[in-house]
């Protein structure tokens, strides 16, 4: 068994023993496997072990993924996520090549996939990123202008409304985790109460995603702990 396939198979079980903890069904919560730095071989080696969700935070790579395991990965048997801050020039190709985004923090970026995404193609998914520290030089929006934001951007005609992303800042221990986990869960339950349809709640990687689950995490997002270390730091904003 390759290492990936190994590593996945613990993750999978983290994820089942997460869930059976707060007597959550696994099959509630998808596995993406975020892919970022890592090369195309990997992407294969995991499908192969039956990983069918990807994420990637840098588009040119992303796209160049996307393309060179196309011979052995079938475009329309894996989903790809775009979940790394995104650019206005950057919208057009994103719209092209993938399946969702998840790092929506503004209605212009929103509203250029809209407009560029093709309409014979199925509806862009997207998630808002929601900064639920409030830390001023970080992605996403704010708990306060969230509602607004959704509501803009579920009135989108090429976009589909899917939920919520985040990415807190790294807290020590288990509860301290799901306390704010659980504020990105209300955000989310009180979208859903305003009448958003949705159904992703994306948040947790490879340090907290039992913390995530037992907030009520739909998705997590899971790189190091699938792929290994990496060894390319991401950059902030090289998209
Ligand atoms: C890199 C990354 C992840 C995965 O983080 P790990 O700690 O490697 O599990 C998840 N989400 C986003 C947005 C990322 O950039």
């Amino acid at each position: 068994m390759t290492s990936i396939a190994a590593n996945l198979q613990q993750v999978r079980e983290r994820l089942r023993r997460a869930c059976e903890a707060v007597s959550r069904d696994s099959a509630e919560v998808t596995l993406l496997a975020v892919s970022k730095t890592f090369g195309p071989d990997a992407v294969r080696q995991a499908h192969a072990a039956g990983q069918t969700a990807f994420g990637e935070n840098y588009v040119q790579e992303g796209i160049e993924k996307i393309a060179s395991v196309a011979d052995m990965v079938p475009r329309a048997s894996v989903v790809w996520h775009c979940i790394g801050p995104l650019q206005s020039n950057k919208t057009r190709v994103v719209a092209a090549h993938f399946d969702w985004v998840q790092s929506i923090d503004r209605l212009k970026i929103a509203q250029r996939l809209s407009e560029q995404r093709d309409g014979s193609m199925a509806p862009l998914n997207v998630c808002l990123q929601l900064n639920v520290d409030g830390g001023a030089n970080k992605a996403g929006v704010a708990v306060a202008d969230l509602p607004a934001l959704a509501d803009a951007v579920a009135a989108l005609p090429h976009l589909r409304l899917r939920g919520v992303m985040s990415i807190p800042e790294p807290q020590d221990g288990f509860d301290a985790q799901r306390e704010v986990f659980v504020r990105v869960r209300e955000a989310y339950d009180d979208l859903r109460a305003r009448g958003h349809a949705l159904d992703t709640l994306s948040m947790g990687m490879s340090d907290d995603l039992e913390a995530a689950v037992a907030a009520g995490a739909t998705m997590v997002r899971v790189g190091r702990a699938v792929f290994g270390h990496r060894e390319r730091k991401p950059v902030t904003g090289a998209v």
